[in-house]
């Protein structure tokens, strides 16, 4: 299987863990505090999800997201889950994007939703040309969001 989500792991990549879930900064955030949510095991579906792992999902997100905002001093955020290529899903494991949005970040609100689709498949076509973060200051960032969420 050649799923990109399957190869993150809790020690590398991870920057907080539930018991079945990763909190992984996006490699290619579209906006500052832009992460991801995303099962440990290749789940393609919110609908595999049993009622336990579903409430879990949602909690650690809730969780991540708190923290986030506080980081960025911010109360302002959007989440996102795509399900499905129909409805715009590009990795076929199931993952929630966290965005956290700031005043006047963005020259309409609503725009977060284009820029996510477009960054998508700029990544998917040519990375090369979008700003991504090198590993090191993938590594770095990890760090210092694994401090704030433990302390
Ligand atoms: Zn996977």
């Amino acid at each position: 299987m050649n799923c990109p989500f399957c190869l993150l792991n809790s020690n590398e990549h991870a920057f907080a863990s539930s018991r079945n879930f990763l909190a992984v900064y996006d490699i290619s955030p579209m906006l500052p505090g832009h992460s991801l949510i995303i099962p440990r095991e290749h789940i393609e579906s919110l609908h595999e999800l049993d009622q336990e792992k579903l409430a879990e999902f949602f909690l650690f997100a809730r969780k991540v997201t708190k923290g986030l905002c506080e980081m960025l001093d911010t109360d302002a955020f959007d989440w996102s889950i795509q399900e499905k290529e129909e409805a715009g899903q590009s990795v076929s494991h199931l993952h929630m994007h966290i965005i956290p949005r700031t005043k006047n970040d963005l020259p309409n609100p609503g725009d977060w939703y284009p820029l996510l689709m477009k960054n998508k498949k700029q990544t998917m076509i040519d990375s090369a040309n979008r700003p991504r973060f090198t590993d090191t200051e993938f590594l770095a960032m990890t760090q210092r969001l694994r401090k704030k969420f433990h302390p």
